[in-house]
């Protein structure tokens, strides 16, 4: 590493120079003074302390992280605590990570001529708030390796104003604690991925205009490529170092709502039925859309506007289907993080307690599904009527049971005074 050390920087001066980045104390401020007038900057300490940890670490427990594969079934049971319905979701994720990570053991230990195991990334389909993030976040959890999200809407073409694809593997690298070990074996979850598509109007002038150069940037991360990413993130610049990440073996799960694909799927099956179904196109629109993302082949795909070599890279396609009253009811009470046992926990620590009828769970998950953005409705719904409740809970008498009802859930009836009408019904 070259020193500059500052000619001028006598002892105590303020003119200084870091001896490892040779800025002046002027732009990178306040240093740490050694012996012999050698100064080190706050980032420098920084960078130094990264890469002893990183070096540390290597030494260590060098992939220790993939010395026990979860097998498929252990993958979905845990997904399941957290994850309502989506059998078919769970079931092919699970399969896909453990593939995965199976291909990842083999091609440590495979010889030159052996058979090489594809990458099997995963195209989420369905509607919003079906648990897609949620999927995807759960099964970081399980595997215990770094995680991130990105939203393809964000990002943009170089050049443009906007995001570049590397941010997300800054992401990455971020949660993954600047590991770059841990960080290439990550899984990075890319939301709105059917918003890129080419046939996709984009309304803002800010945005990538055609989309194609997003497809092609991201394509290039999911096939596997040394990027560089810049280690500040924000745009590039030709004097900026970068930190090199290998994506190879990063694991890539995409997610949309793919709003039309039903028609085109619909369309393709029609001609075919034609004479064939007497089911007609009067069945219940939400299933029907659930089932038709169930026959989505790759062609769909293209024909929606993602370009041919991305659908080749993401060849495990599960459709999500959309939440229905009983899936949203057993989401309010059944996971380990469910609205309604934070609401009950809420009022134990106020030293009281709180039920909900069945009923009530019913209307709450009703008037949900009419705002159209499945489980994300349940909180803002639940927090709307629960909102003065809360205000006014730490100032009751400790030890009562209050229970929820329908008419609680529609702000007719009070929470804490059953017997009194609310302020705007009486
Ligand atoms: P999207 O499909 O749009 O990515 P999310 O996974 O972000 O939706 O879901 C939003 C929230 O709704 C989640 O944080 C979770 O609390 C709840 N949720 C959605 N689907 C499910 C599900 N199948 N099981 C349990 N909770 C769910």
């Amino acid at each position: 590493m070259s020193s500059s050390r500052g000619s001028s920087s006598g002892r105590g001066r303020r003119s200084s120079v870091c001896s490892f980045c040779g800025k002046s104390h002027r732009d990178a401020g306040p240093m740490v003074e050694g012996a012999s007038d050698v100064y080190i900057c706050a980032s420098c300490i920084e960078l130094c302390h990264n890469l002893i940890r990183e070096e540390r670490r290597r030494a260590g427990k060098t992939r220790s992280s993939l010395k026990s594969i979860p097998k498929p079934r252990e993958i979905y049971d845990f997904l399941n605590q957290y994850v309502i319905g989506q059998e078919l979701a769970k079931r092919a994720i699970s399969v896909a990570v453990h593939t995965h990570y199976k291909r990842l053991a083999h091609a440590d230990a495979a010889d030159e001529d052996d058979v090489e195991i594809d990458k099997s990334n995963v195209l989420l389909l369905g509607p919003t708030g079906c648990g897609k993030t949620l999927l995807a976040r759960t099964l970081a959890r399980v595997l215990n390796v770094p995680f991130a999200i990105g939203d393809a809407t964000t990002l943009t073409e170089a050049g443009y104003v906007g995001e570049d694809v590397e941010n997300i593997l800054l992401r990455l690298l971020q949660n993954a604690d600047y590991d770059l070990e841990a960080a290439q074996r990550g899984i990075i979850y890319i939301d709105e991925i059917d918003k890129i598509g080419k046939t996709w109007n984009n309304i803002s002038i800010t945005r990538d205009v055609s989309g194609e150069g997003v497809q092609q940037a991201l394509l290039k991360m999911l096939e596997g490529t040394i990027s560089n990413i810049p280690p500040q993130g924000g745009r590039k610049h030709p004097e900026q170092q970068y930190i090199q990440l290998d994506t190879t073996n990063i694991l890539f799960i995409c997610g949309g709502t793919f709003v039309g694909l039903d028609k085109i799927v619909s369309k393709r099956l029609g001609h075919k039925k034609i004479g064939f179904t007497s089911e007609g196109p009067d069945f219940d629109e939400k299933r029907d859309l659930g089932r038709l993302l169930e026959e989505v082949t790759p062609d769909d795909l293209i024909e929606f506007g993602i370009i041919p070599e991305f659908v080749g890279r993401l060849p495990v396609v599960c459709p999500l289907a959309p939440l229905d009253v009983p899936a949203l009811i057993e989401i309010m009470t059944e996971p380990k993080n469910a609205i309604v046992r934070q609401y009950q926990k809420l009022f134990e620590l106020e030293k009281a307690k709180l039920a909900f009828s069945p009923e009530a769970l019913e209307e709450i998950a009703t008037r949900a599904i009419e705002r159209d953005t499945g489980a994300r409705a349940l909180r803002a719904v639940t927090e709307e009527f629960m909102l003065e409740h809360m205000f006014e809970l730490p100032e009751l008498k400790s030890g009562t049971t209050y229970t929820v009802t329908p008419e609680v859930v529609r702000s007719e009836a009070d929470l804490l005074a059953p017997g009194r009408l609310r302020k705007e019904s009486a």
